[in-house]
């Protein structure tokens, strides 16, 4: 392991900090600066030159929505005119918040004087989320170097120090900082130069992007609030920021005014859902992936033609829900196993989920091929343009990867199935975004495969780069297996 130094200003903290560490941890020293930047930046001076620096203290809070026992991790340190970036700091607040301790982001000013009264709304007023007087010294001092801070909270803006509430909020921040020194330890731990090899295809597929704009020009076009019936795709991040301009996801259209408009997502529909936006007087703005719609118009292609339609997916997924409403009567089969139990009475056709792993799909398939041997396919293959992409790529990078990080959603299907494809031939994690790397799978990786589900933004992928480069130089290779030039047009309804 790097070797791990823990700067604290006082006793007191120190010795909490010391608490926490397991006997067995090596190579991590704990050294007491003394209290205010004139200490820290003596101490500063005579630091080690090499290894990574966490600097941990007790902290008052500028942000009036921390409360003492909080713990902010410093994505930046603002001291003077300078700013220490720390990149890897959402990959420390995850692993705090998986330890149990409440961890938040932020910039953390350092000041040479306690911040009291009128000065601290001031400061907040700079984005600055809490202060302190020892890390910035500290943190000049080791340009270059894997650089941690994190302050716990004792005084806040209506809490503030030497009140009534100070004792609890020391109390509460000391039991954190006996905390934190395991989670230091393994964030040392995960302090290497690493090969980032970037898949490509990856992260957002036409559809996806589509769906989104379409929501982006309701909202221009017709103001907030624009409905939208389920996540408009299948990503935290995409809907919390839809969310934050004005677009309000539900369930059912039910919780929808009348009149009002209303996006359907890029999972397509099943003819009901129409039907009822047409009896509420929905203005339906229909955001259905064009690749989507070709599955349920094969559907009711086969269905006409006296074909039992049988679908290859996951059960509860919307595409599925979509893709069965449109021909009552269509059954799902989910594996291999359940092709023995679909009727025989008629003749058979299949279709795909557009998100499902290729192979896997392509054995049930194969099932059914075998078990009525005049059952019709599709044209072509439903599994998309993207996901097949998506999957080939991630295949090439976990081939040569130590571990495999997909970026995307818990539910979203295709980032799932790449989960899966890169699992087979590496350790791999679906994260949603830096902060769930859970900092032991990098213990030991020297290569790190990374992509994005069809559904995820690129930025995050760029944010999970600067995060791990925040725990060592990072060289990234991008694996390219396919160029993507396809883009769909807009429904009419949001173009002028
Ligand atoms: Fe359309 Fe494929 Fe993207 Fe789904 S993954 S939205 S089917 S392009």
């Amino acid at each position: 392991m790097t070797g791990l130094l823990i700067c604290t200003a006082l006793g007191i903290e120190a010795s909490a900090v010391r608490r926490g560490l397991a006997a067995s941890a090596t190579g991590v020293q704990v050294l007491q600066t003394g209290p205010g930047p004139h200490r820290a930046a003596r101490t500063a001076a005579g630091l080690p030159g090499s290894g990574a620096l966490a600097v941990v203290g007790f902290g008052g809070a500028l942000d009036g929505s921390l409360r003492p026992g909080d713990v902010l991790v410093a994505s930046e340190i603002r001291f003077g005119e300078q700013v220490f970036p720390c990149p890897s700091a959402p990959l420390l607040a995850g692993e705090l918040a998986r330890a149990g301790l409440p961890a938040h982001l932020g910039p953390l000013l350092t000041c040479d004087h306690v911040v009291t009264g009128a000065e601290r709304g001031r400061l907040a007023e700079t984005g600055a989320r809490a202060v302190d007087m020892e890390t910035g010294p500290l943190a000049a001092s080791v340009a270059g170097r894997p650089l941690a801070a994190l302050r716990v909270i004792v005084d806040t803006p209506d809490a503030p120090l030497l009140s009534p509430a100070t004792l609890r909020g020391a109390n509460l921040a000391r039991r954190a900082l006996h905390r934190v020194g395991p989670v230091l330890t393994r964030w040392a731990a995960a302090i290497a130069p690493r090969t980032v090899l970037t898949a490509s295809p990856r992260s957002f597929c036409a559809g996806v992007e589509r769906a989104i704009e379409i929501v982006e020009l309701a909202l221009e076009r017709h103001g907030p609030p624009v409905y939208v019936r389920k996540q408009i795709v299948h990503n935290e991040h995409v809907v919390r920021e839809l969310e934050r301009r004005g677009a309000v996801f539900v369930d059912e259209l039910d919780e929808v005014p009348s009149g009002a408009v209303t996006v359907f997502s890029a999972h397509g529909v099943a003819p009901s859902v129409r039907e009822e936006a047409g009896r509420r007087d929905l203005r339906v703005i229909d955001a259905t992936c064009p690749l989507v719609a070709k599955v349920h118009a094969e559907a009711r292609r086969f269905a006409g033609r006296g074909r039992l339609v049988v679908l290859i997916g996951h059960a509860g997924h919307e595409e599925v829900e979509g893709t069965l409403g449109e021909v009552p009567g269509s059954v799902l089969v989910e594996d291999v196993g359940e092709v023995a139990e679909l009727p025989a009475d008629r003749p058979v056709a299949y279709l795909m989920q557009t998100t499902l792993a290729a192979d896997e799909a392509e054995e049930v398939a194969a099932a059914i091929r075998h078990r009525f041997p005049d059952a019709e396919g599709p044209p072509q293959d439903d599994i998309c343009y993207a996901t097949t992409n998506r999957q080939a790529a991630v295949r090439a990078v976990a081939d040569l990867a130590d571990l495999v990080l997909v970026v995307g959603s818990a539910n979203s299907s295709n980032s799932q199935r790449l989960v899966e494809v890169a699992g087979r031939r590496a350790p791999a994690y679906l994260i949603d975004d830096p902060g769930d790397i859970a900092l032991e799978w990098l213990a030991g990786v020297g290569t790190v495969g990374l992509t994005a589900g069809a559904s995820a933004p690129p930025s995050l992928v760029d944010a999970v780069v600067t995060a791990l480069g925040g725990l060592g130089a990072v060289t990234v290779e991008e694996r390219r297996v396919a160029e993507e030039t396809i883009r769909f047009t807009l429904p009419k309804e949001v173009l002028r």
